[in-house]
């Protein structure tokens, strides 16, 4: 289970020296942590490093690690969210054992401490419309005003907070709030909302409520209902732990976690926020929320990233309390590194140009073997079929070579992978004037790819026999935004990438693909990611089909990274 993060890991961070530290003290008996999601959209990259962290100290210090579904906003919540998100964590390769729980388990906990906070004089209900409730809320230099409702009995509150979730009051009626201090610093404690009218289904409690509890008061009490022992939230909720540590005060709660805050995951060029990837998806910019382009678990692995990458990158860049904007190329360059060790390589023609073997038998073809890693002899080798008719690279040909062009042009010789030399005799045009055949010779002596004479040529060509080819669309995927701070002009949607998306629709890829296909059909396993020779990594989309397979271009060959790191930039 995830094992490559945990032994590496240990004690490198400030939370890992926290934790140590509590366990060392005997300050908490065993560790508890909890990734607590609101199910209102997929998981994103950003997820992904509290996953790493929450799952990954409990394994490293022999604790455990909960998923809790913080269902309290029955407006933007679904099963499906839900479904996806326990799918997202299991394959990024966690497991929460028996340790499953939602929010919504505790609505009748929550609701008696409630009551008692009403009771010792802790919460009243207001009936101050929202705006006004606002207004009087004061600035961050001006304290807030007291609600006219401030000061009823205990006794009516009771009563009304009662007739609240007996469902006697509209949507906004009426609001239970905390009595704690309008003229606070701190904006969280002046009198915050606990229980607001919705008259919403929810997927789990159905009907059973028409209140619901704010996220701030449902939170904190949860992770004390799970004596979780070390909350771990990002930084935006520093301001709200005073808040939390005053509900832990006056609640007869179980136990007392404590909250440790770290920074946020941002990536240049991408957004990590639910908000905007639910308006990507609903405006129809993307094909949805496992959109290959989509910076969401579900896309990234539908573009090909491996969980062991995901987790890899997160690693890299580490547990900082501070902020920061992290360079995409770092993440490239981590999955093209983990691919570049892992990734089985075949053969495939993007755009492909027509080759035909002058000299070569009509109607034959022959097996040639091809290793599948360079560097694992283990992963073995497989045949890719040669003949007459092969596909090669366009733009591994130039009629009139540019100066450095060592690859294909009339009269150069150049070596086909794992099969022969080859030399371009002449070319076959159409009406327009553009190249649409090359007319070759080979040399039967050099079959697998070496001349006896020890001749040298300076360049290696992939390519696909027309009689292996099998129909393929490949699609590359670019950035999803133009600029590496998307939306700070104010308007996000305009700093979309229209070039995002690259569609090649007529490519051909080696027949041992089609293994891909039948893998999944029987449904046993996942597509893997191949290396493309000389054309990057890319992993079969589900769109494929018998006829023509589908596959996304999870990253490229090319490693802008190390040259920025090398630049010190
Ligand atoms: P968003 O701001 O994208 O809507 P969220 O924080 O509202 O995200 P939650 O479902 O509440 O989404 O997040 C679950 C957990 O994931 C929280 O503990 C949150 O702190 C953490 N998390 C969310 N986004 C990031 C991020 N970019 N980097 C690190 N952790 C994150
Ligand atoms: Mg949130």
């Amino acid at each position: 289970m995830a094992s490559d993060t945990a032994a590496t890991d240990a004690g490198r961070d400030f939370i890992r020296d926290i934790i140590q530290s509590d366990l060392d003290a005997g300050r908490v008996q065993g560790l508890v942590t909890r990734f607590p999601p609101e199910p209102n959209g997929y998981l994103h990259i950003g997820h992904a490093k509290s996953i790493c962290l929450n799952f990954g100290v409990a394994e490293e210090f022999g604790g455990r690690c909960h998923l809790r579904f913080d269902d309290t906003n029955p407006a933007k919540e679904e099963q499906a969210f839900i479904d996806a998100i326990m799918r997202d964590v299991r394959w990024l390769g966690f497991d929460w054992g028996v340790h499953l729980y939602h929010a919504s388990d505790y609505f009748e906990q929550l609701y008696d401490w409630a009551v008692h906070l009403i009771r010792t004089g802790c919460a009243y209900v207001d009936d101050l419309p929202v705006d006004e409730m606002r207004a009087m809320r004061g600035t961050l230099t001006e304290p807030g005003r007291d609600s006219p409702y401030r000061n009823r009995s205990v006794d009516e509150n009771l009563d009304l907070f009662a007739r609240m979730r007996a469902g006697e009051f509209p949507n906004g009626a009426r609001v239970l709030r905390a009595k704690i201090d309008m003229a606070a610093g701190n904006m969280n404690l002046r009198d915050p909302v606990l229980y607001r009218i919705l008259h919403t289904e929810h997927p789990r409690t159905g009907t059973a409520w028409c209140i619901y509890p704010n996220y701030d008061f449902a939170h904190g009490q949860s992770d004390a209902i799970e004596h979780v022992t070390h909350s771990l939230c990002t930084l935006e909720f520093e301001d709200h732990r005073p808040l939390y540590d005053w509900f832990l005060d006056n609640l007869p709660v179980p136990s007392r976690p404590r909250q440790y805050e770290f920074a946020r995951l941002n990536i240049a060029y991408t957004v990590l926020s639910k908000r905007t990837l639910t308006e990507l998806v609903r405006q129809q910019k993307v094909r949805g929320w496992d959109d290959p382009r989509m910076p969401t678990i579900a896309g990234l692995r539908r573009r090909g990233v491996p969980p062991e990458a995901l987790r890899e990158f997160v690693r890299k860049i580490g547990m900082a309390r501070a902020a920061s904007v992290v360079d995409i190329a770092l993440f490239d360059f981590t999955v093209r590194e983990h691919l570049n060790a892992s990734a089985q390589r075949r053969m495939a023609v993007l755009r492909p140009l027509k080759l035909v073997i002058e000299n070569y038998p009509e109607g034959q073809t022959e097996a040639l073997t091809a290793i599948n890693h360079p560097d694992k002899p283990e992963a073995g080798t497989r045949e890719v079929t040669f003949g007459r008719e092969i596909y090669v690279e366009r733009e591994d040909f130039m009629e009139v070579p540019a100066k450095g062009f060592f690859r294909l042009s009339p009269g150069r010789e150049v070596r086909l992978r794992y099969a022969y030399l080859v030399t371009c005799r002449s070319v076959v045009k159409d009406a327009a004037g553009e190249v649409v055949e090359l007319r070759c010779t080979y040399d039967p002596e050099t079959r697998g790819g070496n001349a006896p004479d020890g001749r040298k040529v300076k360049a290696t060509l992939h390519w696909v026999a027309t009689a292996d080819a099998v129909p393929a669309e490949i699609r590359l995927i670019n950035h999803l935004f133009t600029r590496p701070d998307p939306g700070a002009d104010g308007d996000i949607m305009a700093d979309l990438n229209p070039e995002s998306l690259e569609v090649l629709s007529g490519a051909v890829v080696e027949s041992d693909l089609l293994g891909e296909v039948i893998n999944r059909k029987s449904a046993r396993l996942e597509p893997e990611t191949y290396q493309f020779e000389r054309q990057g990594y890319f992993r079969m989309d589900p769109d494929s089909t018998g006829e023509k397979l589908v596959f996304n271009r999870t990253v490229g060959l090319r490693d802008t990274w190390a040259k920025v790191a090398a630049s010190g930039g």
